[in-house]
């Protein structure tokens, strides 16, 4: 299908020639795309060319998937089948362009899908005491490993004077490598404008950041505050109605802001290579060193801890990135395992099948 015949409505929700083309398949059973905006209980809110409706997933889907990470996840683009009565099913989940993930508490091992098909990650921080450059490095980390573009952002720019500023900014330039660094206030929308290339429309942006660090108050401010207050409020005549919270909001201006509860948690989950981006200097120094497993605590010829007597590498930036390595491989150990345990119930389903049900497996 030519660029030029996709509806505006997807458009608007960030579909493009790429997803079209992963859809292909399922437009010719039939179905129709749709992006999903929220989750609850099972049953999940998407929005389509025609609306919004409630879907659920199909039996199918539900049965055929191996681990959490497969389930739909709020940004996901979807294949739906629309139902009677407004309720349609959600067939299959298109391939995902970007993922935001961590680790089920409970199993430590689980993937779950927080956003998908997120273009940039705004990692929030504030100008005030708690400015935390080794959570910042974490944070870019995690970013890297999603496959989305990040971004820093500064906020509460009023609350610390000018002539810090720069000190503090320059600091987190020291361990952003060129990511862009912007400084903003969410009470006197100093520097807003800067996020407005981030916001175009159809472009989906998720806010990282702890506690505290002022995400509602941006997003409220990006928004503008009038609507945010009444942005789950209808008036259906009768009477003033809250819907369902709505995890994909589409700003004025266009751009798309996703916002679970689950990233409001985010914990580390991911292989080395977001670590190795954002740990590029550590990396570098290593390489260097004399024998290939240097440890950089007592081997002779070791760039690392030389870096770190010239001053040129900080201990705390090294003590970070081996607590990054040590969890990684903690996690990394447990994947496997439990991947490995995935595989072996997959097989044992399908041998149970293939006994049970001769025939139909010849299909
Ligand atoms: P969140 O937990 O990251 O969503 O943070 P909130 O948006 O709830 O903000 C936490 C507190 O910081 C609130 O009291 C906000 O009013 C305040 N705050 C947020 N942004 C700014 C800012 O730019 N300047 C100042 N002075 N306070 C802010
Ligand atoms: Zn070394």
């Amino acid at each position: 299908m030519p660029v030029s015949q996709i509806p505006a409505e997807l458009e608007a929700l960030g579909w493009d020639p790429e997803f079209e083309e992963h859809f292909r398949e399922h437009g010719e059973q039939g179905l129709v795309p749709g992006r999903v905006a929220a989750e609850h209980r099972g049953a999940y809110a998407v929005r389509t060319a025609a609306g919004e409706a409630w879907a659920e997933l199909a039996g199918k889907l539900r049965h055929e998937t191996m681990g959490r990470g497969e389930l739909p996840a709020v940004g996901d683009w979807v294949a739906l089948q629309p139902g009677s009565g407004g309720k349609a099913t959600i067939k299959a989940v298109l391939p995902r362009r970007t993922k935001i993930s961590r680790k089920v508490a409970w199993t430590e091992t689980e993937e779950q899908v927080l956003a998908a098909n997120v273009d940039t990650i705004l990692l929030v921080s504030s100008l005030d005491h708690d400015l935390n450059v080794r959570r910042i490095e974490r944070y870019l980390a995690t970013a890297w490993e999603s496959g989305a573009q990040p971004a820093i952002v500064l906020n509460k720019a009023d609350l610390c004077p000018v002539e810090q500023r720069s000190l503090l900014v320059a600091e987190v330039e020291a361990v952003a490598f060129g990511v862009p660094v912007h400084t903003v206030s969410a009470v006197t929308a100093e520097g807003i404008d800067e996020l407005g290339p981030y916001l175009r429309a159809g472009r989906a942006v998720v806010l990282l950041g702890s506690s505290g660090v002022g995400k509602s108050s941006l997003i409220n401010c990006l928004i503008g505050s009038e609507q945010l207050a009444t942005r789950e409020i209808r008036d259906d005549g009768r009477g003033r109605h809250t819907t369902t919270h709505r995890e994909l909001l589409v700003l004025p201006g266009g751009g798309l802001v996703i916002d679970t509860p689950g990233l409001r948690e985010l914990q580390l989950w991911e292989s080395s290579d977001g670590l190795t981006e954002a740990f590029e200097d550590v990396a570098a120094l290593a390489a260097a060193c004399r024998f290939n497993d240097c440890g950089h605590e007592t081997e002779p010829g070791c760039a690392v801890r030389e870096a770190i007597r010239s001053g040129s590498l900080t201990a705390e930036r090294l003590d970070s990135y081996r607590k990054l390595q040590r969890e990684l491989a903690r996690l990394e150990r447990r994947r496997d395992a439990r991947l490995v345990s995935l595989e072996r119930k997959k097989w044992r389903t399908f041998a149970k099948q293939q006994r049970r049900n001769p025939k139909t497996r010849r299909r």
